[in-house]
């Protein structure tokens, strides 16, 4: 190549990183009880970003109290109209801060700036004044019906989407009437920790959330809380299976959103170039990190020449490297253990058969890293066909007709989300009828709305989150 981009950096100093965060229980931040912190690194650089306080049963213990305090004396007291001034106020914060936000988005989890910049942080602002606009409305969300919001809720979140995670479980909570405690992954606390000074702006009055950090045990411990009403979680479906044995046989509601392995569909009549940027955006932007990631491409056999020509040529003019320069298409692996993971599965793949094509571009030394990958010639016995990867890499598989493309898309155990790209309005519509998955995107990827539903079938988990869907998880009648 002759030329390349100068170096594009988002200034990092708009955001004040503490040396270390306590818990936020009952409006401010306090020491846990447990005296134990953890560190939060920069996974492009492994450099520390800052301690957070490790929470132990304690320390949950005084947070669920302070949630159900402020559920009982505040919250549910309140009318739908009054819980609305706060949740616009916090949508309108969120959006002033906006840039802060990204910034510490894309250093905390590794993500480019140009995805925390253009899509979660706008998220999540659109998600509370989405939130806010039902909180006063719910008869006419629930017709006939009288909804009683559930009581306190304790949400975990993992670390692909940090903030709006948060404002996914938080923002419908909160307009149903419930109080929360949220525990973000422990790789990626810190936007939900300044999330906090948002809360305190907008004067939510103390305890309605509740943020405690910690790891897998203090998120296990979370949910065991007799005093909880309700359990949302997103995640691994692993960890989905351990919450749901958990909760079995307790009077917590539960929902759940969990692993995905989506196809992405290619017909022959598709418009080949919009496509392969459609699946670009759907694996490599993001990382793969996405569990509605189309990490499954299926090509109609008469197409797949071209298309893997197109695709091979693509994937060697992404940028990879620092997520904050705002032309970095693939940013930094969140974390060395997810890195590990991707490296394996990719090696895996190939000791089963897959011809194995990366990007060759140069990677920074220091950070977590990998390249955006291609596995072609898989079949649905690969393992890199079933398992899911979570990282920037796709495996290609061919079919001939419609019907051996939804044999295959639906031959998974997991069903979150789908894509097809066609020219036919009736083929799409057909396909779309007969995929087992929650969201399937036409002509397009990975595109969220807060009014637009989005969750699972089978192993990807139940329950659905955004829209009015999500309202009703909060809920009781
Ligand atoms: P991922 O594979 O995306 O890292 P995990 O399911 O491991 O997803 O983690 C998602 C969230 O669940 C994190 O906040 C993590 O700390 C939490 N977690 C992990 N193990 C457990 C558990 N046994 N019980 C409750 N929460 C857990």
């Amino acid at each position: 190549m002759g030329w390349d981009y100068a170096p594009a950096p988002e200034a990092r100093n708009i955001v004040k990183i503490q040396p270390r965060y306590g818990l936020f229980i009952d409006g401010q931040f306090v020491e846990p009880k447990s005296g134990r912190y953890f560190q939060t690194l920069n996974p492009a650089n492994e450099a520390v970003l800052a301690e957070v306080a490790y929470a132990e049963a304690e320390d949950i213990d005084r947070t669920v109290q302070s949630a159900r305090r402020a559920y009982n004396e505040v919250w549910s007291k309140l009318p739908g109209k009054e819980r609305a001034k706060y949740l616009f106020r916090i949508a309108r914060i969120v959006q002033e801060r906006s840039r802060e936000f990204a910034v510490l988005e894309s250093l905390d989890g590794g993500k480019p700036i140009r995805e925390s910049r253009d899509v979660d942080i706008p998220l999540v602002s659109a998600h509370f004044f989405y939130y806010a606009g039902w909180a006063d409305k719910l008869e006419y969300a629930f017709p006939g019906r009288t909804p009683r919001p559930l009581g306190v809720a304790g949400q975990i979140i993992p670390w692909n989407f940090p903030l709006l995670m948060l404002a996914w479980k938080v923002a419908p909570a909160l307009a149903c009437g419930n109080t929360v405690v949220i525990k973000p992954a422990e790789t990626t606390p810190l936007t939900a920790l300044l999330m906090c000074e948002v809360f305190q702006q907008a004067e939510l009055p103390p305890g309605v959330v509740n943020i405690v950090t910690g790891d897998g045990q203090t998120g296990a411990t979370l949910v065991q809380h007799p005093d909880l009403d309700k359990i949302a979680f997103t995640g691994s479906t692993e960890v989905g299976k351990k919450i749901q044995r958990a909760v079995a046989g307790t009077r917590k509601r539960l929902t759940l959103e969990l692993g995905g392995k989506a196809a992405n569909v290619i017909f022959e009549d598709a418009d080949i170039d919009q496509a392969i940027e459609g699946i670009i955006n759907g694996i490599y932007f993001n990382q793969g990190h996405v569990c509605c990631a189309g990490s499954r491409l299926l090509v109609q056999e008469s197409i797949y020449p071209i298309v893997l020509r197109k695709l091979q040529r693509r994937i060697q003019l992404l940028r990879v490297g620092d997520p904050l320069d705002k032309n970095t298409d693939v940013g930094a692996i969140n974390s060395l253990p997810q890195l590990r993971k991707i490296e394996s599965l990719v090696q895996i793949g190939v000791q089963e058969g897959a011809e194995l094509y990366q990007c060759d571009c140069p990677l920074p030394e220091k950070g977590y890293w990998y390249r955006p990958t291609i596995l072609d010639k898989v079949s649905m016995a690969h393992t890199v066909a079933r398992e899911e990867i979570f990282g920037p890499v796709l495996a290609v598989m061919t079919f001939r007709t419609p019907d051996e493309a939804v044999a295959i898309a639906n031959n998974t155990r997991y069903g979150l989300s789908a894509g097809v790209w066609t020219s036919k309005g009736s083929r799409y519509l057909e396909f779309a009828r007969r995929l087992q998955a929650g969201v399937v995107w036409c002509n397009t990827y990975n595109k969220f709305d807060p009014a637009s539903p989005f969750g699972g079938y089978k192993e990807s988990g139940f329950g659905r989150e955004g829209g009015l869907h999500a309202l009703s998880a909060y809920v009781a009648f």
